[in-house]
């Protein structure tokens, strides 16, 4: 999608400091660390929010959510993380194309603000 910014960084347009990478998600520190560990982890595929996933998704987000561990491994997260996804108005999103955040090396509190 020609303005969106993580479709940008997928097709390497906007530069980011990617962490993992294949024909379908790409994974990139995020601008703005919220811990010492924080990255985001989104599909290739444009698609604005959960709230907006069709069926024909399924197998895209089932293998970003396959590779999360392995991210997590490759970080160094051996003590746990949290993976966040921001969606919609009340969930805070501010980037309209799906994304996880992957947080960790920090101890996380709830509930979260
Ligand atoms: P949201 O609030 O939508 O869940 O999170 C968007 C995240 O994207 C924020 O944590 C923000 O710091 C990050 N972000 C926004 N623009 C850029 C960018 O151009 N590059 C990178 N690496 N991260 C960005």
């Amino acid at each position: 999608m020609a303005e969106c910014i993580f479709c940008k960084i997928a097709e390497k347009e906007i530069p980011s400091n990617v962490v993992y990478e294949d024909e379908q998600i790409v994974c990139f520190h995020d601008l703005e660390p919220q811990a010492p560990v924080h990255v985001l982890i989104i599909p290739k595929k444009h698609m604005a929010s959960l709230d907006e996933v069709s069926e024909e998704d399924q197998a895209l987000l089932g293998h970003l959510m396959v590779k999360v561990r392995d991210i997590a491994e490759s970080l160094g997260l051996e003590n746990g993380y949290r993976l966040v996804n921001n969606c919609g108005e009340d969930g805070f999103q501010s980037v309209k194309h799906v994304h996880f955040h992957l947080l960790g090396k920090r101890k996380m509190t709830w509930p979260p603000g």
